[in-house]
């Protein structure tokens, strides 16, 4: 009886377990090279996002933030292949942001991959050109094709898609908006956009997820492109991130500012947010977490690309202390490749 008794309490705890599986969503930093050049073997920008329980180490879902170079080297690391990508969102067409999505993909097509989810900005103007993510991902594999891979491949296994690896995508288009959209979802898992200033199709995203929030605000700068203004974020960026467990967003260190000696150009520096910005924008969003990434200068050289770094290199310090200026009391990670975050 005692038995009987001590299963019959027992079973809306277990039932209650069942239901409410207990989950956690990582954050980690597949590359945090700065814009183009390549520095100390750092990979391009990307950051990937994973979901799932606790006993499966947040493994359901797989979501890919920019693939900037040797982000499949760095998903090798972590025991992922291409094939295991759910999606992949693009936050701006800067080829730091996106060469790393052509090596992807052709690993993909290779090992016959589903199709895969791209989200990206819709077709915008610059000056009297476009910068087309459309276009970009239907002549990802025209190298290949060219070069006649694509077809001695598919006649070895005709499981690959005859067009190659574009053909494996599946384009989500989002059009430029002032307010955060969703502009993808799996269960209870939704990812919204909102357009930033950087260059025209500049996006940032939030992912909404039961285990926490992270805000992956790209290369974005404050609206207003030139001083005098308030600050060097983005409006747009600060909207998306109130309340968010982690922010995570590219850096630029202020000893690259105009007239510091690193002859880095004005305009790109502008169109930035510099970390000590980073720090107080944090602040007045409410963020727990702050990830510096996409690190301009990179740490630990004298020189980055072209440019020489103001005073000599920098340590991780250098970046945390201003972004710590602003009186941002969180938790300040200064980026490297592989760093990770996990939430709850
Ligand atoms: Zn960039």
């Amino acid at each position: 009886m005692r038995r009987l008794l001590a299963a019959i309490l027992l079973l809306p705890l277990f039932a209650c377990a069942e239901a409410t599986p207990e989950h956690c969503v990582e954050v980690i930093l597949t590359g945090t090279q700065g814009g183009p050049p390549a520095v100390n073997g750092l990979a391009g920008a990307g950051t990937l996002i994973r979901y799932g329980t606790v006993e499966n180490q947040c493994n359901d879902l797989q979501l890919q933030f920019d693939a900037g170079r040797g982000t499949t080297m760095r998903l090798s690391q972590l025991g992922l292949t291409p094939n295991d990508i759910d999606a992949v969102f693009l936050t701006h067409m800067h080829s730091d942001h996106t060469e790393g999505l052509a090596g992807l993909m052709q690993l993909r097509w290779h090992y016959t991959g589903g199709p895969i989810d791209l989200v990206c900005a819709a077709d915008a103007e610059i000056d009297d050109r476009i910068l087309s993510c459309r276009a970009y991902s239907e002549h990802l594999g025209d190298a290949f094709i060219h070069a006649g891979e694509i077809e001695q491949r598919v006649a070895e296994n005709s499981n690959r898609h005859a067009d190659g690896p574009s053909g494996l995508i599946e384009i989500e288009e989002v059009a430029e908006t002032a307010v955060p959209v969703i502009v993808w979802q799996s269960g209870d898992v939704t990812v919204s956009a909102i357009t930033t200033t950087h260059i025209p199709g500049s996006l940032a995203y939030r992912v909404d997820t039961p285990a926490g929030s992270v805000v992956i605000g790209g290369d974005a700068g404050n609206e207003k492109t030139a001083p005098p203004r308030a600050t060097s974020t983005s409006g747009a960026v600060e909207t998306l991130a109130m309340g968010a467990d982690v922010l995570v967003h590219s850096a630029i260190h202020p000893v690259f500012a105009p007239n510091e000696g690193s002859a880095f150009p004005a305009p790109v520096y502008l169109r930035q947010s510099n970390a000590a910005d980073l720090g107080a924008m944090a602040k007045r969003a409410g963020v727990g977490q702050l990830v510096l990434t996409h690190l301009i200068p990179a740490l630990s050289t004298s020189s980055h690309g072209p440019f020489n770094v103001p005073g000599g290199e920098l340590s991780a310090t250098d970046f945390e202390s201003v972004a710590r200026s602003s009186g941002f009391e969180g938790k300040i990670y200064v980026g490297e490749d592989l760093l990770s975050v996990r939430l709850p």
